[in-house]
């Protein structure tokens, strides 16, 4: 029974907007390194205070990873993996009130961090606060992985959970976050797709030339637009033999979950201002083709002159920026070295190819008893059944906690206090009270039903 537990959140709930607003007074932008290790610490005090073991850990040049463990009662262990860093908060002149000077604006809360990441690891330990304060004890042991760079792509993670993984091991993990749809239902997330950013660089004449020489200096911008050109049909598909390859096709239970997820393409249509959407997808394709296709994308392209007027040169040089988002099973190091070869290949092997940074996908099966925990303990606070997502479209360091090649091999599901509109990485970033509350009780649930499930094991 958790209802004591409940009442004590909504009673407490002045006291841990409170603990939100101490953690996000202290700026903490990884981008430029600005305050990470005061927030770190800041973080081990906030563990320390409730009486969790907790140190800041160094990493192999970033800044340190806070680590913090409780024991309880059950020998379960659920680890909680969030970020202390946040987005940087500029442009200033769109917010309300200043980034770091968090306030309470009716039933909102807002400043930098509030959603993401702070509030939710706020979240975690108001919930282990509740549970210590009403049962003196924790159900189950609990593990903090509070990292200073997700916003940077946790360049050092990776080493961090290689050399710490008898420290992390742990029978499931939560993820830093996820909340709520527009439709009040809460959202479950189970995967992320990986990623591989690469820069193509085409290289001609040793300086830009006068473009009447075009009768005989080669171009290197048509060579890299040529070479773009041959990575994807304008069906969309991409041309990179064995690209597909490792694809893993949709279990039975994962389309079952992806056609119970309320489609928004229309939505989406409209605040883009676009008539359709690529190859002409809708409702559950339109989901379908989101969560589950990789992509390859041209984030970016210059070459030449783009300023005003004309100018008639005939650049020396030409890039392009490219991402792949990947889906299990494949490699960011693989999908690198087909393209390298496709290029070649195709006659374009004088285009460099650098790796700019690579993630691996990630995903928990929907059978795993964390899945059903998850919803459950939803199921319980919310009064309506969560909506579960088998990935998300975006990318984050998850595979190292799921996998268990490289990673922890734990399976790892969302849970959080955020809605669709609570501007994360904008201006006016913030969250309300009542997701807060609920996403408190949710934790407290999660680790009461745990528990629970340990208990009949
Ligand atoms: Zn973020």
């Amino acid at each position: 029974m958790t209802g004591d537990l409940f009442a004590y959140v909504d009673e407490h709930l002045p006291e841990f907007v409170a603990d939100v607003v101490r953690l996000c007074r202290q700026p903490s932008i990884s981008a430029r390194g600005e305050g990470l290790t005061e927030m770190a610490q800041l973080v081990v005090n906030a563990m320390t205070a409730l009486g969790i073991q907790a140190q800041a850990l160094p990493t192999a040049g970033g800044p340190p990873v806070v680590y913090g463990e409780m024991a309880g009662d059950r020998p379960t262990t659920l680890l909680f993996y969030n970020h202390y860093d946040v987005q940087p908060p500029e442009p200033l002149e769109l917010w309300t009130t200043p980034p770091f000077e968090p306030v309470v604006d009716g039933d909102k809360l807002r400043g930098r961090g509030v959603a993401d990441n702070k509030g939710n690891l706020a979240a975690r330990l108001a919930a282990i606060k509740t549970y210590l304060a009403v049962r003196g004890r924790l159900p189950l042991n609990v593990k903090f992985c509070v990292e200073g760079e997700e916003e940077v792509g946790s360049p050092h993670l990776a080493p961090f959970v290689e050399a710490h993984g008898e420290r992390l091991k742990a029978d499931a993990c939560l993820w830093e976050g996820s909340g709520v749809n527009w439709q009040g239902q809460p959202t479950v997330i189970l995967g992320a797709k990986g990623i591989l950013y690469v820069e193509l660089e085409a290289r001609g004449a040793v300086r830009d030339v006068h473009s009447s020489l075009a009768t005989v200096v080669p171009n290197p911008a048509w060579r890299l637009v040529w070479a773009l050109s041959s990575l994807k049909d304008s069906q969309e598909n991409i041309l990179i033999p064995g690209f597909y390859d490792d694809v893993t096709p949709l279990s039975p239970q994962e389309l079952e979950a992806v056609q119970a997820i309320p489609p928004d393409d229309q939505e989406l249509k409209e605040s883009l201002g676009l008539e359709k959407l690529v190859a002409d997808v809708e409702g559950f394709q339109y989901i379908r083709r989101h969560l589950f296709e990789p992509t390859c994308t041209i984030c970016g392209l210059v070459s030449g002159y783009t300023g005003e007027g004309a100018k008639t040169v005939l650049p020396s040089i030409a890039r392009a920026k490219i991402d792949f988002r990947l889906v299990p099973e494949q490699r960011p190091q693989d999908i690198h070295q087909k393209l390298k070869r496709h290029l070649e290949s195709q006659g374009f092997g004088d285009i460099a190819v650098s790796a700019v940074e690579g993630v691996n996908p990630a995903r928990t099966p929907l059978n795993s008893p964390l899945v059903r925990v998850v919803v459950e303990a939803a199921q319980e606070v919310y009064r309506r059944p969560p909506v579960v997502y088998p990935t998300m479209a975006a990318t984050g360091p998850m595979y190292l906690f799921t996998s268990a090649s490289g990673g922890l091999g734990i399976p790892t599901a969302s849970s959080g206090i955020e809605y669709p509109d609570c501007r994360m990485h904008a201006p006016d970033e913030h969250i309300r009270l009542q997701d807060f509350a609920l996403g408190i009780k949710h934790l407290v649930a999660i680790m009461a039903h745990m528990a629970e499930e340990g208990r009949r094991d």
